[in-house]
């Protein structure tokens, strides 16, 4: 018999940023009590929890202390030490287990795994020092990134080189420790989709949607992607492939390059809920973090509903004092702030959901407010 955890019983969160505090917010919708466990004190998901455990990532007895006081343990972020979080979990409910998270913290299993399932990725070779970089480039070609396998995230350890290659930028990244190379994908869409499992096997599929960063940082996203029918069903067979690998139990979000001749190639994997799916708290039928904890508490999953197109852009810190000033003239927006008390550039301070009827009309909306522009 599966495992159902009802309202009244606490969810437990690794990690208090924007991820947890949304998470929070819905767990609370569904009657949970909800616990975290953060070093900083008074963070989003602390603002919203029950109670937050003030502590860092890696410090074991903290971490046995959530899982005590949990009913279920989930996690935001992908940097979890996986050892300890399999130790500390092993009392408690933790159905989405470490086999996933593990995956995705490094980037040479996650190339291995989605080519274990006959996915595509960027042609890539894995190195370890300069002499192995010159060698992958001669390899590869340029333009080409280097990667750090771990740790990354937001562009961070990450550096193309378009023409040769700066020793001086590739060094940081070799001193972290393996790293991989791997060919520019030429895309011309970035895309996502986001799916939740349950432990009953069943899996709810978000929309297609497409992603545009800026400097690295995702910067807006718009649902549904333009593609076609047959790319969108890809995408979601794709990202069903994975799910179904990994008995999927949470949600997990799936990163694609789409090129001129209509190829994908999976980037990255998030084994969470993700900065792209934060649309769907108001334009679906359900958002991902409602699927989400549905998932890890194994209620049924529903299909899911795209109720209007939409635009959601991201409020940075450099942003944040010009969003604001927005709040007056902009009624239809929904403005989502996290709470946090720096706001430092490059740093998610919040976003905006904008849902619409003509993408391409709220785009021109959002550009003429210059709060975007460079
Ligand atoms: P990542 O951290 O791997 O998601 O990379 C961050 C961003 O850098 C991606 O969303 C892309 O915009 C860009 N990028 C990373 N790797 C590649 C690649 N192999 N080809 C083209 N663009 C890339």
């Amino acid at each position: 018999m599966t495992k159902i955890i009802l309202p009244g019983a606490t969810v437990g969160i690794v990690g208090g940023g924007q991820l947890g505090q949304m998470m929070a917010l819905a767990a609370k919708e569904m009657g949970f009590r909800v616990g975290v466990l953060d070093p900083t004190p008074d963070c989003p998901c602390g603002q919203v929890a029950d109670w937050q455990i003030i502590a860092a990532y890696q410090d074991e007895a903290a971490l046995s202390q959530l899982a005590e006081k949990s009913d279920v343990l989930t996690f935001e972020f992908e940097n979890v030490h996986v050892a300890t979080l399999d130790r500390v979990a092993s009392g408690t409910y933790f159905p989405q287990g470490t086999h996933l998270l593990a995956i995705s913290q490094n980037r040479l299993k996650e190339k291995s795994f989605l080519q274990s399932l006959g996915l595509p990725v960027a042609p890539f070779v894995p190195l370890e020092n300069i002499r192995d970089l010159r060698q992958a480039v001669a390899k590869l070609g340029y333009p080409c990134v280097l990667k750090t396998t771990t740790d990354g995230y937001d562009g961070k350890g990450q550096v193309v080189f378009t023409a040769e290659v700066d020793e001086a930028l590739a060094a940081p990244l070799l001193a972290h420790g393996a790293c991989v190379l791997e060919a520019w994908v030429p895309f011309v869409k970035e895309l996502s989709i986001m799916v939740a499992g349950n432990e009953a096997g069943e899996l709810s599929f978000f929309p297609v949607v497409e992603n545009d960063h800026r400097h690295n940082i995702l910067h807006a996203t718009l649902v549904p992607a333009a593609i076609s029918t047959h790319l969108s069903n890809e995408v979601q067979a794709l990202a069903k492939k994975i799910a179904t690998a990994v008995k999927l139990v949470g949600t997990l979000a799936v990163e694609i390059f789409l090129t001129p001749d209509g190829e994908l190639f999976v980037n990255e994997l998030a084994p969470r809920p993700h900065n792209s799916g934060h649309y769907s708290i108001e334009a679906c039928t359900i958002s991902q973090f409602t699927a989400h904890l549905r998932g890890i508490c194994n209620w049924p999953l529903p299909p899911v509903r795209l109720l209007s197109p939409a635009v959601m852009v991201n409020i940075l810190g450099e942003h944040l004092a010009k969003s604001y000033g927005e709040i007056p003239r902009q009624r239809s927006w929904n403005f989502h702030l996290y709470g946090k008390a720096l706001a430092k550039t490059g740093r998610k301070m919040g976003h905006i959901t904008i849902l619409t009827t003509n993408l391409t009309q709220t785009l021109k909306e959002i550009q003429a407010t210059k709060i975007w522009d460079a």
